[in-house]
């Protein structure tokens, strides 16, 4: 049974806002937190991007708040009231942009900050005043040490997406700013499943927590079509154009567990003729926003992405994801396929095993608690034979035999769908039979840090190696994480 907003007895201009919005029933997540959230409790929600986790925070906080609520233009009567805490700097710009939609009928001001550029702007609009601060961990430790903001009438924190703050390594980040904070506070802690690390940071910073879990993206795969198919790691792309080809498939994410992955199978797919961007966290900011918008406006068919890259791109309804490699950790995969039939629609998750990822098949197979069928996967004879990894000494690549970069001549189809699938897939260009030696180039990474997409890694705040940004001196030292665990 769902319910309605209406229900829930918001302040008018929250209503309205909502209404705004279209929408009228609530989601799961939404249907147990927000109650319990208005009651002032802390909650411990095992939700994802994309199931309507913001508006399950951001509304009972608004509304708690709305007693504070006045048209002053003094900054002082607008202190940060509720603080959302997020990995990524396109995830705090998509919350900041929810909350500011919720709030747009309220005096309650709203902003973003995140690493990777100049603190000037966003100097200047947390001096204004702001009740809700939407922060990236790093870059809110900047503006907490250069005095930008003034934390100690929080009443309400977020940590959003907390699993993926961990994986980051942001926990020394996170609990200096909670040492920050009043002790006396509502804390929210939103993650897509709950680790055992999870569950520590949780007892850490949370009080007697309600624990929600909505339905997991593994409900939703009913709507998505899985399939693993037994490939060698030199016939995955060969795979991959097969299945596009058959399918008849427009866009879709590629995903691999390396940036070094990345780069070069983007190189290869768009040397193929498929119109490719690759998006990874050497990548520099500017060539991710471009990546994604080209993704987005359909300039570009394939997304070849890494996780911590791709991690909630507000990119929906993807036709297909594809796991070009099997992820290492068997949640990615939950989070990869997420991607494609959202709200409904159908999609397809096709993963690609090679013979030494069974331990990982077997790890999905756990956490989804559906037996995997491990497909074989008949290559068409006018497949392309490309080889992923075949070089020769020189750095040339070496294809093999009767592949020299060609497309082969297309034969003539058997039947009609064969027919029909020929048409749709039409790759933009032929691959060039002369070889452009910006494709021979090895991969180069970039200087910034390993995991660490680069516009946080460019704030420095890179906690694993030096939990404090480089714009802060250090009070003191953060204590052993959960030393007295
Ligand atoms: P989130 O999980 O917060 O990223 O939300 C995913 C998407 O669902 C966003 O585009 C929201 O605008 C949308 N959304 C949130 N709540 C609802 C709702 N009750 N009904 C329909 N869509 C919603």
């Amino acid at each position: 049974m769902t319910s309605s907003f209406s229900n829930l007895s918001l302040a008018e201009p929250l209503a309205r806002a909502v209404a705004d919005m279209g929408y009228e029933t609530m989601t799961p997540i939404q249907e147990q937190a927000i109650p319990v959230v208005l009651q002032g409790k802390d909650v411990m929600g095992a939700a994802q991007t994309g199931t309507g986790k913001t508006a399950a925070f951001t509304l009972p906080l608004l509304q708690r708040m709305m007693k504070h609520e006045n048209a002053s233009t003094s900054p002082a009567r607008h202190p940060v009231r509720a603080l959302v805490l997020l990995p990524t700097r396109e995830l705090a710009v998509q919350v900041a942009e929810q909350v500011k939609l919720y709030a747009k009928y309220t005096n309650l001001n709203c902003a973003v900050v995140f690493g990777g550029m100049d603190m000037k702007p966003q100097t200047l609009e947390l001096k204004k005043g702001v009740e809700v601060l939407v922060a990236t961990p790093g870059r809110l430790l900047d503006h907490i040490e250069a005095k930008n903001t003034v934390l100690n009438q929080v009443e309400y924190v977020v940590l959003d997406e907390a699993d993926r703050m961990l994986d980051i390594g942001f926990l020394p980040d996170l609990q200096r700013i909670l040492s920050y904070l009043p002790k006396q506070r509502i804390t929210l802690l939103f993650s897509a499943t709950f680790s055992p690390e999870i569950k520590r940071l949780a007892s850490s910073f949370l009080q007697d927590p309600v624990t929600i879990e909505v339905a997991r993206s593994n409900a939703t795969a009913s709507t998505v079509e899985q399939h693993f198919y037994s490939v060698g790691a030199d016939d995955k792309r060969r795979a991959l154009h097969q299945i596009l080809k058959a399918r008849g498939m427009k866009q879709a994410f590629v995903f691999v567990n390396s940036k070094l992955g990345c780069a070069k199978l983007a190189r290869s797919l768009e040397r193929e003729g498929l119109k490719t961007t690759a998006l990874h966290g050497d990548k520099s900011q500017d060539e991710r926003l471009k990546a994604l918008e080209a993704f987005k406006s359909g300039e570009v068919d394939l997304l070849v992405c890494t996780d911590v890259a791709a991690r909630g791109l507000d990119i929906k309804d993807v036709p297909a994801v594809f796991n070009f490699d099997v992820p290492f950790n068997a949640e990615d995969y939950i989070h990869r396929i997420g991607r494609t039939g959202r709200a409904g629609a159908s999609g397809l998750a096709v993963s690609f095993v090679a013979s030494s990822d069974q331990r990982l098949v077997t790890d999905i197979e756990k956490l989804i608690k559906t037996k995997i069928e491990i497909e074989p996967l008949e290559f068409e004879e006018d497949t392309p034979r490309i080889s992923l990894q075949g070089r020769i000494n020189d750095g040339r690549r070496m294809y093999r035999e009767g592949d020299e970069g060609r497309a082969p001549e297309p034969r003539a189809p058997r039947d009609h769908t064969e027919r029909r699938e020929r048409r749709e897939y039409t790759p933009h260009r032929q691959p060039a039979a002369s070889r452009d030696p910006f494709f021979d180039r090895p991969y180069e990474p970039g200087a910034a840090a390993e995991s660490l997409p680069s516009w946080e890694a460019s704030s420095k705040s890179h906690p694993a190696r030096n939990s404090v940004s480089a714009n802060i001196k250090p009070k003191k030292k953060v204590a052993a994480l959960f030393k007295a665990a």
